[in-house]
Formats: C-alpha cells, sequence, structure tokens
C-alpha cells in the first residue's frame, strides 16, 4: 500500500473515533448530535466524496488480503430507524468490495419458523465465513429494541413463561455479550453501527418518500405509525449501546442527519475495524515457491 493510503487510514482511525463506543457505562444518547459533522459545512462534501471514493479504495485491498489469508472475518451489524440511511450507507460503503467476499442479510419480523427457535438462531445460520465481510442489516438487536418497544412480540417467542421473568431484558444482555465474546474469540470481529437520525430529519425523509413517485415504494404506513414510539425506542438504544458495548464489539453511534457524512463515519470504521487485523498475503513458503517455479517452467516449455 502507497504512503498516500497508509495516511487516509490513519485519517480514518482519527475520523471514527469520537464515535466509537467501548464501554457502554458512561454513554448517553442525548450527548450525540444527529446533525453533527464534525464542524464540516456542506462545503466539505466534495471532499468528502473524494475522501469516500478513496476509502472505498483502500477498503477493497483490506477485504482482498482478509480473503487471501482466510483467517479472520468480520461481521457489520447495522441498526436504525427507519430512513435513517442504512440501505445507503451499506450500498456506497460496500461499492468496491468484490462481491464474493461479502454477504448481505436482512432480518426482518421473524417467520413461524424462526419463532420456533431461540432468537440467535437465525443469525447464527447467516454468520460469516472466514475471510468474509458479513454485514446483518438489522440483527439480533432488534430482540432488545422493538421487542422492548412492543413487548406482544416477546409473547408471540413461545418462551415457557416462568423464563419470562423482569430480568428479561438484562439476561438478553447478558447473552448478547457473551455471544459476542464467543465470536471474538472464535476470529470474527463484530462492529456495530447505530445510526443516530434525529426525528425531525426522518419527518423529511418521509414527506420525500411520499412526494417524491420513485421514492414512494420505500413508504411504509407503519414506518410512520412507529414515530409515535420515538421516545420508547431511544431509550432501547440507550439501553441496548450502554450494556453491550464492549472492548472486542464495539458500537459506534454515527450521527444521520447528513447521509455524506454518515457515510464518511461508516467508511473509516471499518477501515479502522480491518487495519487493526493487519492484514498481510499469506507468504509463499520455500517448497510451495519450487513448485511455482516448476509450474513457470511447464508452461514455458509447452505450448
Ligand atoms: P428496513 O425497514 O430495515 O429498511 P424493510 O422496510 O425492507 O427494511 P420491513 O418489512 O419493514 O423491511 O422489516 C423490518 C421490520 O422488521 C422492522 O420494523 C423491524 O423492527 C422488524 N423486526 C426485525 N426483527 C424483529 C424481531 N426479532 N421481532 C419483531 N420485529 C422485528
Ligand atoms: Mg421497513
Amino acid at each position: 500500500m502507497n504512503s498516500e493510503k497508509n495516511a487516509l487510514i490513519k485519517r480514518a482511525r482519527r475520523f471514527a473515533k469520537p464515535f466509537r463506543v467501548t464501554d457502554g457505562g458512561a454513554f448517553r444518547l442525548k450527548d450525540i448530535d444527529p446533525g453533527d459533522t464534525l464542524g464540516l459545512g456542506d462545503e466539505a462534501k466534495p471532499q468528502a466524496q473524494e475522501a469516500l471514493a478513496l476509502g472505498v479504495d483502500v477498503l477493497a485491498e483490506l477485504q482482498d488480503k482478509l480473503y487471501a489469508q482466510d483467517r479472520w472475518s468480520v461481521l457489520l451489524i447495522f441498526q436504525a430507524m427507519d430512513a435513517a440511511g442504512k440501505d445507503g450507507a451499506i450500498k456506497h460503503v460496500m461499492s468496491g468490495v468484490n462481491p464474493q467476499g461479502c454477504q448481505v442479510f436482512s432480518f426482518k419480523a421473524p417467520s413461524s419458523e424462526d419463532l420456533d427457535h431461540d432468537y440467535l438462531w437465525r443469525c447464527m445460520k447467516c454468520l460469516p465465513e472466514r475471510g468474509r465481510i458479513g454485514i446483518f442489516n438489522r440483527s439480533y438487536y432488534e430482540e432488545t429494541l422493538v421487542v422492548r418497544v412492543h413487548p406482544e412480540f416477546l409473547t408471540k417467542q413461545k418462551l415457557p413463561p416462568q423464563l419470562v421473568t423482569k430480568d428479561v431484558w438484562k439476561e438478553r444482555f447478558e447473552d448478547i455479550r457473551a455471544f459476542e465474546q464467543y465470536l471474538a474469540h472464535n476470529g470474527v470481529v463484530v462492529v456495530k453501527f447505530f445510526l443516530h437520525v434525529s426525528k425531525k430529519e426522518q419527518k423529511k425523509r418521509f414527506l420525500e418518500r411520499l412526494e417524491n413517485p420513485e421514492k414512494n415504494w420505500k413508504f411504509s404506513a407503519n414506518d410512520a405509525k412507529e414515530r409515535e414510539f420515538w421516545n420508547d425506542y431511544m431509550d432501547a438504544y440507550e439501553e441496548t449501546i450502554k450494556n453491550t458495548a464492549t472492548r472486542h464489539a464495539p458500537w459506534y453511534v454515527v450521527p444521520a442527519d447528513n447521509k455524506w457524512f454518515t457515510r464518511v463515519v461508516v467508511a473509516a470504521a471499518v477501515i479502522s475495524a480491518l487495519d487493526s487485523l493487519e492484514l498481510a498475503y499469506p507468504e509463499v513458503g520455500k517448497e510451495q515457491q519450487a513448485e511455482l517455479a516448476a509450474a513457470k517452467q511447464a508452461l514455458l516449455g509447452g505450448k
């Protein structure tokens, strides 16, 4: 990697850091402003787009090494209120990555087969293979978010009633922490994103979806109805992040009122996570080198 790229990686690390939560103890959602751009105005947009394009290149290179090395896997989890820009962030940040090394899964309301199992089951089946980047568009975190906001979803989970006590959320946090620790012990690097949009910006984006025929398909009356529960969702996000932000599975709480800014922070965080693995192409041993030399000879000598 050339020095320009090394400099970009350094910048990416610095850029992502303020949004990273590794110890939830003192976390307060109100400390994060959804409109934050680290003081950059709209005039910074073209520069941000340039940085993103370069970032996408760097990411592609890192992912190539991840794939070649075939040791680590990376799980990127995206959570957000509707219209916060999950899909756009995933699309833009991963745009340069080799599709063979990347897997995206969306988790919607659970099916009856899902409900016949423990809640991690459907996500465990989709964990990334070694050498791959897996993306969860929503995840098992819905279990302490939408399910907490709407307790009727918990009732549908067919749990033995004596197991559902006042400690149910505390237990879910414990289990999720333990699960992510287990993943870390197995070489799965977990990075979690909460794209934090404001209620006001969400309204603006919903109105755009209603007014623009090409965006109509994105609008769902149910999404608008969920706005009534906004404060409950924010409490659930805060509790979730407080209880599940760890060194080995950090949350990034990303301001999401400005899409260009969100995408740069997400790209920077992914670059920073991959860079910390000190990835390198596998070295070829003496024996293999001899094999390569022999193969070359054969090719050159043949037709
Ligand atoms: P998105 O809303 O992520 O952009 P979408 O609009 O294509 O995707 P929806 O059909 O709205 O998909 O499905 C997402 C919905 O599924 C969300 O409202 C989410 O809260 C809900 N959901 C996800 N997991 C669960 C769960 N475990 N229990 C209940 N609801 C869930
Ligand atoms: Mg939806």
